[in-house]
């Protein structure tokens, strides 16, 4: 559910009166902090702890230059070949944005909004509701199991659409792609989007399936397992009809969402093979350890196939962790909402000396 807006904002504002009725009724999503104090271990937001691939940083270096008087390419051509040979794909299957952020909101717009409610799991990627407040999309959640799992028949009903991401967020729980397909299967009907931000970790990726089902979109961005949060470029693949959609919204909202430092650093991330497959080992060798560490602690750790762990203590609420740790420079992210997370604990998964300062802040917060 949204968080409530804010009421008190709105009503000492004298010029709201400025607003359109549309922002009147926005609910904005809240990004997590992004503190401006150094020295902190920030684990709040799923950064990925290592930098991002030195051939992507030489690219973006040798964009400094004359030619940024010049627009970019609008259809960025040099990254979308990159993203199709990666995925072995066609260019024509590839649609770019201004982070995955940019791209489901024009997912939303151009293939979401439809008579019947569009499907998603309760405990879910919170900008999902926030797009369709923005655009109007009737949507309706659909409760996780028990232990926070997607049961693909909870979305054989009539629908305008589904969306997840998987691994879901912020569960870190990962669907197998057999059940993948068999949703698929009985919407045949409908676009169904996966939100891959995470897939990187663990998982396979269900552009496998593209070629097999013209109603898949498959959403992947580069701020995480490529090392780019900062520089903001994320993608979608399906089927040429669908990129089409999306061409037709970012074609009537900014021709140019990619600058020339974009188009050149992500097409060289994607190029850059080795790198990118030896960070996330180490991301995934660090989680393995971290898991086993806060098991020992009396935690219940969800499985995870994401950059982040979801987890929760016996004894300990998650706000009071979580308030705990910060005042020990240990940034992770709790959620309030719905209240069955809300004794859980975010923790993105940082370098291994992070995580073992993390897990000593731990050891000092819970009496032995
Ligand atoms: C981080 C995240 C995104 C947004 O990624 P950007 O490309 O940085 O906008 C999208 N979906 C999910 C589920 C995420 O966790």
């Amino acid at each position: 559910m949204p968080v409530p807006r804010n009421i008190a904002w709105e009503a000492n504002s004298p010029m709201s009166r400025f607003w359109s009725a549309v922002v009147h009724g926005l609910t904005p999503y809240v990004p997590g902090e992004q503190p401006k104090l150094t020295n902190l271990v920030k684990l709040n937001t799923n950064e990925n702890p290592y930098g991002p691939s030195p051939k992507a940083l030489e690219a973006m270096r040798a964009e400094v230059g004359d030619s940024l008087r010049l627009y970019p390419d609008p259809n960025a051509d040099r990254l979308k070949s990159a993203i199709a040979d990666y995925h072995g794909v066609k260019p024509a299957q590839v649609f770019v944005g201004n982070g995955s952020d940019e791209v489901l909101a024009h997912t939303f717009q151009a293939l979401l909004k439809h008579e019947a409610p569009l499907l998603f799991p309760d405990v879910t990627y919170s900008f999902y509701p926030v797009y369709c407040g923005l655009y109007g999309v009737d949507y309706r959640t659909v409760p996780l199991t028990e232990r926070f799992e997607i049961r693909v028949e909870d979305y054989m009903v009539p629908n305008g659409g589904i969306i997840f991401p998987n691994p879901n967020a912020p569960t870190g729980r990962l669907l197998p792609l057999a059940d993948i397909e068999r949703l698929l299967q009985a919407n045949a009907g409908s676009v169904v989007v996966v939100d891959e931000a995470y897939i990187d970790f663990g998982g396979e990726s269900a552009v496998a399936l593209v070629d097999r089902f013209p109603q898949l979109l498959v959403i992947h961005t580069l701020s995480k397992s490529r090392s780019l949060a900062g520089l903001r470029v994320g993608y979608a693949i399906g089927h040429p009809d669908l990129i089409d959609a999306l061409n037709r919204v970012k074609d009537s909202f900014n021709s140019y969402p990619l600058d020339r430092f974009a188009i050149a650093g992500a097409a060289a991330a994607m190029e850059d093979r080795a790198y990118f497959d030896e960070t996330c080992r180490k991301v995934v060798a660090t989680r393995g350890r971290l898991v086993a560490e806060l098991e020992t602690l009396g935690f219940e750790v969800l499985p995870s196939g994401a950059n982040f762990i979801f987890a929760r203590h016996a004894l300990h609420d998650g706000a009071e962790l979580t308030a705990k740790l910060r005042e020990r420079s240990i940034i992770v992210r709790h959620f309030k909402n719905p209240a069955r997370i809300a004794p859980f604990l975010r923790i993105t998964i940082g370098t291994n000396s992070e995580c073992d300062a993390l897990v000593a802040a731990l050891k000092e917060i819970l009496p032995a």
